[in-house]
């Protein structure tokens, strides 16, 4: 199926499976995927790294804010997946682990990081043709965005998608700290006086609880054929 050269936002809560969604959704219509978490990651590492975040969590601003202007962090998707740098150095390992999950909202609720953030990826979004996942996208990112989705499903379903993932991996997490973090970044996320995690009134919803992959990919192809018109 041909679409038009758009701007689609995935937004939603953590672990909602926003990424494999926007993963397929740029495969499927040959679309540029942007991983918005994975630079909000970047940045928390960074500064963790650089002493800029006490023991007690508390942000070194200043620092940080003057550190930014510097911070040479990228994102690339390929067939080899998602790629995080900082310079030439790869951080997507170390960009998932707890230690940075546990720290990226407070640092993602900082006004001058969201900026930072928003500038990268309307740098990578120039062409258009892009698939984006995030908190904000649809709300302040790309408020134009052609096409919204808000995802969801229940706290327990998303914490054991996240465990088996983190598993995979070879992580030994605990089931129960892998809850606690999803809904402390829920709550944080949905928060935070700047940009906070919410449903734009044009998004289209989609509740994944119980949806495979398959089911997820025809939903947005029914739905991509009857807001652009397309005959299938
Ligand atoms: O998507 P992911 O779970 O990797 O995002 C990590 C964190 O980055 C989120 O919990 C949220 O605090 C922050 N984030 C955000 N806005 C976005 C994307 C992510 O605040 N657009």
């Amino acid at each position: 199926m041909q679409i038009p050269n758009i701007i689609i936002a995935v937004d939603g809560f953590s672990s909602t499976g926003k990424s494999s969604f926007a993963k397929l959704i740029a495969k499927e219509f040959g679309m540029l995927y942007l991983d918005s978490g994975a630079l909000y990651r970047g940045v928390t590492l960074f500064a963790q790294e650089n002493g800029m975040i006490d023991a007690a969590g508390v942000i070194d601003l200043d620092s940080l804010h003057e550190a930014l202007e510097e911070l040479d962090l990228r994102f690339h998707y390929t067939e080899q997946g998602s790629q995080t740098f900082i310079g030439t150095r790869n951080i997507e390992k170390e960009i998932r682990s707890m230690e940075v999950s546990n720290q990226v909202s407070p640092v993602s609720a900082v006004a001058f990081v969201r900026n930072f953030v928003d500038d990268k990826l309307h740098e990578m979004s120039i062409a258009k043709n892009v698939v984006m996942d995030g908190r904000d996208i649809g709300t302040t990112v790309f408020p134009d965005a052609e096409l919204k989705i808000f995802m969801t499903a229940t706290d327990q379903v998303r914490a054991q998608r996240r465990y088996d993932e983190m598993v995979a991996k070879g992580d030994s997490p605990v089931f129960e700290d892998v809850l606690k973090n999803i809904r402390e970044r829920d709550y944080l996320d949905s928060h935070r006086e700047t940009s906070p995690l919410t449903q734009s009134p044009d998004a289209f919803v989609l509740d994944n609880s119980e949806m495979t992959m398959q089911e997820e990919m025809a939903w947005i192809k029914g739905l991509i054929q009857g807001v652009f018109g397309i005959k299938g």
